[in-house]
């Protein structure tokens, strides 16, 4: 399994490239801009140009960018779904401009409506996207915990969407364990690994999992509470983990940390244990 985390682009795209080669990564994860406004800085040409070449020079990948905190692309209100989809358009067209591999998208809120209108939103919007802008970028829907009126908490939910969308070669799916272990997959056992990756298996394929978000949950099974902690000081802990990176459908995935970053050395811990449970290290 190759392993990354999510960089800041603060001090601009290429600094993000070296940020993730000096922490040893081999994939890494960014936002396209400022995540909590609707606006983004146009890219500049030669950022994204030495960008590209950071990424040859070190052999780093897949790149992932994440969308941004506020679009919502099951809004209830016309005037938000409008906003949110011409923001996730614009954002998946930044992403391949930097030819990211990957296009990581949370399926939304449902608000008021019923989970199969929004659902179909989700996959209208995504359709409109993909149409708009063409690109190698594949464009990947995650899993979410399911508090409040999210959707995709359950497997089914994101495999009704990518069915309705039905663009196999551009869509595909996000696996993260903290989002998963709070809707309820028990990743602490095999019996919960097994149930979890078999309804992926028998919706859409496991093949349809392109990636991994590597994340030990703070809240208990079923808690529907989005809190990631380091890996191995959560809920899913260290022999939930080991089971996971060490399982054998998975392993030629790549997993992206979104652990807590309040200390400098936090992400080396946390690649440090991913990669010694990987290789069949303690738990
Ligand atoms: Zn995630
Ligand atoms: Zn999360």
């Amino acid at each position: 399994m190759r392993f990354g985390v999510h960089v800041s682009i603060g001090k601009g795209l290429p600094r993000a490239v070296q940020a993730a080669k000096d922490l040893g990564c081999d994939a890494f994860q960014i936002f396209s801009g400022n995540p909590r406004g609707w606006q983004k800085k146009p890219l500049a040409a030669e950022d994204v140009a030495l960008f590209r070449q950071k990424v040859l020079d070190y052999g780093l990948g897949p790149v992932v960018v994440h969308l941004s905190y506020l679009p919502n692309p099951a809004a209830e209100e016309d005037e938000l779904y409008a906003k949110s989809i011409k923001a996730i358009t614009e954002e998946y067209q930044r992403a391949v401009t930097i030819d990211a591999d990957y296009f990581v998208v949370h399926p939304g809120k449902a608000g008021k409506q019923d989970r199969e209108t929004a659902l179909d939103k989700v996959a209208r919007g995504v359709v409109k996207i993909l149409t708009q802008v063409p690109g190698r970028t594949r464009f990947l829907l995650e899993n979410q915990a399911g508090a409040g009126t999210e959707v995709g908490g359950r497997l089914s939910q994101l495999a009704d969407i990518l069915k309705t969308i039905a663009w196999p070669e551009r869509t595909g799916l996000c696996l993260d364990t903290c989002h998963a272990f709070a809707a309820g997959y028990d990743l602490r056992t095999q019996e919960g690994i097994d149930q979890i990756l078999m309804e992926v298996e028998s919706t859409f394929g496991l093949e349809s999992i392109h990636l991994l978000h590597l994340n030990d949950a703070l809240g208990e099974l079923g808690s529907k509470l989005d809190r990631h902690t380091h890996i191995g000081q959560g809920k899913i802990g260290l022999a939930g983990f080991g089971l996971f990176l060490t399982d054998p459908r998975l392993t030629s995935l790549t997993g992206i940390l979104e652990t807590p970053q309040k200390k400098p050395e936090d992400d080396l811990k946390n690649l440090a244990v991913v990669r010694r449970l990987a290789a069949g290290g303690e738990r």
